[in-house]
């Protein structure tokens, strides 16, 4: 059977390397969304919470509900109002009209627009904003906001880094309660020269060991494929689906089995394609297996995402996050 390992000893490392940098545990909000990046939340949650984080976000009140048993802070990022809203998660409001069809005593963060035009409201909404939520007993706990280009050089960071000092300012001016801040998402935690003190961070991909701005990091996740059969593919003969891959010399080759359905993007033959060892597969991909010169029992298709995401010209987030949920994990 495939198999995901997750590194408990890479998975500490790196969420110390955040605290050092975000000032402590508490200062961190978990993002365990979309099943812990493809990591597997049901093991990531636990070690998470050992490690003193009580703050995580998540994409939906299906994953909420999944997480409440360990975190007593569940930010939900993608919420359409409903209005039967659970009073122990807190919700982003992520548009002026979603105010109006939350319940009452819902807990919420609002999103500001500083300039992604992605979700959020405008700062010049706050005033009213505050004043509507105070009307409909809403309870504001906190104020934040996303980067469009945290991870790269250019001055539309730095304006929406001071458009949401401006934003903070006002939110502060116009709530009666305490506000949590937080706007740093990996990129922007490690990029930064300061972490500001009024905030926490919000941070996903780095916790499982990738950032462009901390080398120090260390891979969580490796996934193994487990050999199905093994034949030897005499020259001239081909191999798979349409027959792509044509061996010019007799090779020993076996079929591991993960494939496309288990999240993989589908590999069509052309090209190199490389596992962890440095050797390619083989013809096209099929749906539940993958082709390869024969390496024994147990195969390491990636222990790095990025070598599968620039081949197929994405970002690893994507090829973390399609794993399967359905693959077997464990810890190690
Ligand atoms: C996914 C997400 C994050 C985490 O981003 P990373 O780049 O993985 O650190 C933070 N904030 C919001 C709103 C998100 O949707």
């Amino acid at each position: 059977m495939s198999l995901i390992t997750l590194n408990q000893k890479a998975y500490e490392h790196n969420l110390t390397q955040i605290a050092l940098k975000a000032g402590g545990f508490d200062r961190i909000i978990c993002v365990l969304k979309d099943n812990a990046y493809g990591h597997g939340a049901s093991l990531i949650a636990p070690l998470a919470k050992n490690l003193g984080i009580g703050f995580v976000a998540v994409k939906n009140e299906a994953e909420a509900l999944f997480l409440q048993e360990f975190f007593d802070q569940i930010l939900i990022l993608s919420h359409k109002a409903h209005g039967k809203e659970n009073l122990n998660f807190i919700y982003t409001v992520n548009s002026k009209a979603d105010l109006a069809k939350l319940r009452e005593k819902t807990r919420v963060h609002l999103e500001i627009d500083t300039g992604m035009h992605r979700n959020g409201v405008f700062i010049k909404e706050l005033p009213e904003i505050f004043k509507e939520a105070k009307r409909l007993k809403l309870y504001i706990e906190g104020v934040f906001t996303h980067f469009a280009s945290a991870d790269e050089l250019n001055d539309s960071f730095l304006m929406q880094k001071e458009a949401f000092e401006e934003a903070k300012i006002l939110a502060l001016r116009l709530s009666s309660n305490k506000l949590i801040f937080h706007s740093h998402n990996s990129a922007a935690l490690f990029r930064c020269k300061e972490f500001p003190l009024d905030e926490l961070c919000r941070v996903g991909l780095c916790q499982y060991g990738y950032s462009d701005f901390n080398k120090n990091l260390k891979k969580v996740l490796t996934l193994y494929a487990h050999r199905l059969s093994s034949r030897t593919l005499k020259a001239g003969q081909s191999l798979g689906y349409g027959g792509v891959f044509k061996a010019t010399k007799d090779m020993k080759i076996a079929t591991y089995d993960l494939g496309y359905a288990d999240g993989l993007f589908r590999y069509n033959g052309k090209g190199e394609l490389k596992l962890a060892n440095g050797s390619s597969l083989l013809g096209r991909m099929s749906m539940d297996s993958f082709a390869s010169e024969d390496f024994g029992e147990e195969l390491c298709v990636f222990e790095d995402a990025r070598q599968w995401a620039s081949f197929f010209n994405t970002i690893e987030y994507e090829i973390l996050v399609k794993l399967s949920p359905l693959l077997p994990r464990k810890i190690i």
